[in-house]
């Protein structure tokens, strides 16, 4: 026996971390800053870790309560139903059972690129085929209603991702609003907000509810709570649980019984619930991250001697002309930066925002690295 055939499939090959790389160039693991998977600068809430802590002794027990915790805080927040927040373990996991609720085979999905890979990967587990609107122009990158609806031709999902990964550009909310309205009924947007918190842009999830803040020229229509738009959002970047795989989706009302019959049992662990909820009043974290994020990818657009695109994302996008050599030398100076070549971009690297001091740091070792 041996497993079906998978060619078609891509291997989803995860960064490799400090240890990885200490090991492979043998030397300290301490020398190295990672700033190549957009984690948090700051590490988790000491609120989380508490929360993680006092629960060890517990984790012989499903998580069920903790489950229901979560959901209805995050409810809350969001100012959607219980049943609209579907728990995942990552926005991986999310990603996978909106693929669960939506494809048949033969669907497909329209996906960004360059873009995140799971999009692709999912959606070929779930028997959905991909397609792609290319978001890449010769000074940059465009994220508008025109590149997606261009390429649309009836696809049963399209992905939105705002603030983008690996650009850093986002899409505008009218934008959303026009692909959800122009294409099929039958078509779901995600709209992926997994680096949301870093954008002063408004969220997606305002589609999910009555909204009051469209102008008066709107026709009543446009108020109603949309059908054909969920958002994607994660517990990885700004709350710094990533390595506990928490994130979610918050789907339409109508899809209220869905969940209950394509998530993974026990979707999210105990730990990662207890945690996520702890992170969640935690906002002067959150705070302290976002600002910080803000002013690091700023420091760097505006110190590194290269060109760079606008981020709203906690990374910043750089144009280094040769990203492997680079992202390879600033990997024996101590930096570890994402080569984007993997995307389809060998001239740029992505860097994530670090502290203060690992930010000047990064600029001082780039600039020197481009400079050689
Ligand atoms: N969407 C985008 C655009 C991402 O970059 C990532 C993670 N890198 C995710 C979703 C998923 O994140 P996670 O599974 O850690 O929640």
């Amino acid at each position: 026996m041996r497993p079906r055939d998978l060619s078609d499939h891509v291997e989803y090959r995860a960064g490799r971390g400090i240890e990885e790389v200490a090991r492979e160039l043998g030397r300290d693991p301490e020398e190295f800053v990672k700033l190549a998977s957009n984690e948090n600068m700051f590490g988790p809430s000491p609120a989380a870790t508490e929360a993680i802590e006092a629960s060890a002794d517990e984790v012989h027990h499903y998580p069920t309560a903790d489950h229901q915790d979560l959901t209805a805080a995050l409810a809350e927040q969001w100012g959607v139903t219980d049943e609209q927040v579907w728990l995942a373990n990552g926005g991986d996991g999310a990603l996978d059972y909106l693929h669960r609720a939506t494809l048949e085979p033969g669907d497909d999905v329209l996906v960004p690129t360059p873009g995140f890979s799971y999009y692709g990967m999912s959606a070929r587990f779930h028997h959905g085929d991909v397609s792609e609107y290319d978001v890449s122009k010769p000074d940059g990158f465009e994220l508008s209603d025109e590149r997606v609806l261009d390429a649309y031709d009836g696809e049963r999902v399209v992905y939105l991702t705002s603030p983008h990964n690996p650009s850093g550009g986002r899409f505008a909310l009218d934008d959303v609003e026009r692909i959800a309205d122009e294409t099929a009924e039958e078509t779901l947007v995600v709209v992926d907000e997994a680096y949301g918190e870093f954008t002063e842009a408004p969220s997606a999830v305002s589609l999910l509810g009555e909204r009051d803040d469209v102008d008066e020229s709107h026709s009543s229509a446009s108020r109603a709570p949309r059908d054909d738009v969920a958002v994607l959002r994660t517990f990885s970047k700004a709350y710094g649980l990533a390595g506990l795989r928490l994130g979610y989706a918050l789907v339409p009302e109508a899809w209220a019984d869905a969940y209950a019959r394509v998530n993974t049992p026990f979707a999210a662990s105990f730990l990662a619930c207890r945690a996520g909820l702890a992170a969640l009043e935690d906002g002067a974290h959150v705070e302290r991250t976002v600002d910080t994020a803000r002013w690091s990818r700023d420091y760097m657009a505006e110190h590194v001697a290269a060109p760079t695109y606008e981020s709203h994302g906690n990374f910043l996008l750089v144009d280094v002309g040769d990203a492997t050599a680079v992202a390879e030398a600033m990997r024996e100076r101590g930096v570890i930066v994402r080569d984007c070549s993997s995307f389809g971009l060998p001239e740029c690297v992505r860097i994530t925002c670090g502290t203060k001091a690992e930010t000047k740091r990064a600029v001082r070792e780039l600039n020197e690295v481009i400079g050689e």
